[in-house]
């Protein structure tokens, strides 16, 4: 959190409104410091990471600065993933909504080549792409990139890491030498460093530095979830846990109004606090928490700046803040008065190195929290009613309704106990006192700890680079989990294409394209990767098929390496399913690309 404003920055008064839109209220750090230099036409080192706002620090004084008055692209930015490459691609799609002659096209491997050559065709002024799938693009001069007046380097030393280093460079030096250049780099590797050297010249730096502070009197605990869990995580914590006041920070105005919203539908009184309220409306918001009228309020950093609230005695960070000071700031709102207090952070799978930062910074660590269990939560509502029973005993006169429970005693010829079991049973129907949950899965820091799902699923950039590495060593070493590669006696002298291979296999045994693995075409013969298990019925029939005319010679592969004059070939990934020759299965669900065979 900073005290410059947004307009205080000197971005174009179209890039304000989109920011307006977004519901931010103050940059944050790094944008503070990086967009007046990209502003400048300086070349910028940022060290920030994912998290931090660092999409906006430089997309948002790219936008206002460049010109796209061009057909060609203007603003290319390279990112490591293809992940990171769409989200970042949408979100300068935001950023750009009033800039008419902007047209982002997100470049990545892994999407069928011809979509995106149509896209660029349409119009493309910024790209947004990973390395590999860029110089395909060179290659095939579909992309122009004589006239780009800035480049950004994005999540660099991941990049690097991912074996980038020859398609980064071949990038940089095929740029005219007057574009501006950014680089964001987490940490500072040799490749990076080189990297610098290189290609960025003269530079100014951003960096969030992140000042030491401790918070000793405040329990730390977060907890690892999807952003598509984190609204069910926060109703499990807020059913979980015993606490007085609570203090919810998101990220944007809209965020607060839209979270107490959902909150409240889901039972719990709560009240938003931002920056866009009047400060009458504010105060009067706080003064309802202080006097537990409500227990829970959303806010942005802003509005809660200096809140003091004794009761206060949770802080959840449901979105995590940009740097370790707002984040000391925010969990220094509970702990207050001599009490002690509880952070609780969430973390999506891509903020792990925040949490890091914060533990650094903090010279804390941040215990893991288990998500709330069903039994726990069912303890916590059993206690809750019974407290609610005990409280209507005392304050309510019951006489009239004792005799009606009486009577039905008497008129059923049933005990007391079992009229009451039924009014229990009938009372906590909005609210189970038994309720059967969803699992959530929340995601374990500690890779030991990791069970095989959890680790293919922890983080879909880990998956990812996985896969880039994998398909960047030439040969046959390494099968995609969940999958065995099969021999085919046909290859590029027989004429066979993998859409050949593709629609083969789909019509003879009726396999959905989308669990039709990598193929790779040699001269004499070609592999495919299908899922594991394969039934025998189906095995047979593919031993029997034909592709192209020729007998398909389908069996499955020993680990025998490839023949040495066929190592180089390039792997062609199976995708999209439009543009297949063969039968799809009318109706269904494309089944996910991991399945078994036999589990469909
Ligand atoms: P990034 O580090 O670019 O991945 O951004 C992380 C998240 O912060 C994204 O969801 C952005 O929409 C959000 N964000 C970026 N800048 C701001 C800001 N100044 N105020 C509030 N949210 C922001």
């Amino acid at each position: 959190m900073t005290d410059i404003s947004f307009t205080d920055l000197g971005l174009s008064p179209a890039v304000l409104q989109a920011v307006k839109q977004a519901g931010y209220e103050t940059p944050s750090p790094i944008q503070a410091k990086a967009i007046p230099i990209l502003l400048r036409g300086e070349n910028l080192l940022g060290t920030a990471q994912t998290g931090t706002g660092k999409t906006a620090a430089f997309a948002l004084p790219l936008l206002s600065r460049l010109h796209f008055s061009s057909a060609a692209p203007a603003l290319l930015i390279l990112t490591p993933t293809r992940e990171l490459a769409i989200q970042v691609a949408e979100t300068i799609t935001r950023y750009a909504a009033h800039l008419p002659k902007v047209s982002v096209v997100p470049v990545y491997g892994g999407q069928d080549i011809g979509i995106q050559l149509r896209a660029l065709k349409r119009k493309a002024t910024v790209i947004v792409a990973t390395p590999g799938r860029l110089i395909d693009h060179l290659e095939r001069n579909s992309i122009d990139l004589s006239e780009i007046q800035a480049i950004v380097l994005d999540e660099a030393d991941e990049m690097l890491d991912m074996g980038f280093m020859e398609d980064v460079e071949k990038i940089l030096s095929s740029i005219p030498e007057t574009a501006q250049r950014a680089l964001f780099s987490a940490t500072m590797p040799v490749s990076v460093k080189k990297i610098i050297e290189r290609y960025l010249g003269r530079y100014s730096e951003a960096c969030i530095e992140s000042k030491t502070s401790t918070v000793e009197k405040v329990r730390q605990r977060y907890l690892t979830v999807r952003s598509e869990h984190k609204l069910e995580a926060l109703t499990r914590v807020l059913e979980g846990e015993e606490f007085d006041g609570m203090l919810i920070f998101v990220r944007t105005k809209q965020a607060t109004a839209e979270l107490s919203e959902k909150l409240e539908a889901r039972g719990f009184n709560t009240a938003p606090l931002s920056g866009d309220l009047a400060q009458a409306l504010r105060e009067r918001t706080i003064n309802r928490l202080k006097d537990g009228k409500i227990d829970i309020v959303i806010a942005t950093d802003v509005a809660a700046r200096g809140l003091d609230v004794n009761r206060i005695t949770h802080v959840v960070n449901y979105d995590i803040p940009y740097d370790t000071e707002s984040y000391v700031h925010r969990i220094g709102r509970t702990g207050r008065a001599g009490r002690d207090g509880n952070a609780i952070l969430f973390i999506t799978p891509r903020e792990r190195k925040l949490l890091k930062m914060i533990e650094k910074a903090t010279r804390q660590s941040i215990e893991q929290m288990e998500m709330p269990s069903g039994e726990q939560i069912s303890e916590r509502r059993i206690l809750a009613f019974e407290k609610n029973i005990a409280d209507t005993i005392e304050n309510n006169p019951l006489e009239e309704f004792r005799s009606v429970v009486e009577n039905l005693s008497e008129k059923l010829s049933l005990p007391v106990l079992e009229i009451a079991a039924a009014v229990t049973y009938l009372a906590q129907k909005g609210q189970p006192l038994f309720p059967e949950m969803e699992t959530i899965e929340t995601l374990t820091e500690s890779k030991s700890s990791k069970s095989k799902n959890e680790k293919a699923s922890f983080d879909g950039d880990f998956k990812e680079k996985k896969r880039i590495r994998k398909e960047r060593k030439d040969g046959l070493d390494g099968v995609e989990e969940g999958f065995e590669r099969y021999y085919l006696a046909v290859g590029r002298k027989h004429h066979v294409s993998p859409r050949d291979i593709v629609g083969a296999i789909a019509g003879e045994a009726d396999i959905p394209s989308a669990e039709i693995g990598r193929i790779k075409l040699f001269d004499a013969f070609s592999t495919v990767e299908l899922p594991e298990g394969m039934p025998k019925d189906i095995f047979k029939t593919l031993k029997k098929m034909f592709i192209r005319n020729n007998p398909s010679g389908f069996r499955l592969m020993t680990d025998e390496p490839p023949p040495a004059s066929s190592r180089r070939e390039k792997p062609f990934r199976a995708k999209s399913t439009h543009e297949k020759p063969f039968k799809e299965r009318s109706g269904n669900k494309p089944p996910r690309r991991t399945r078994r065979f036999g589990r469909h």
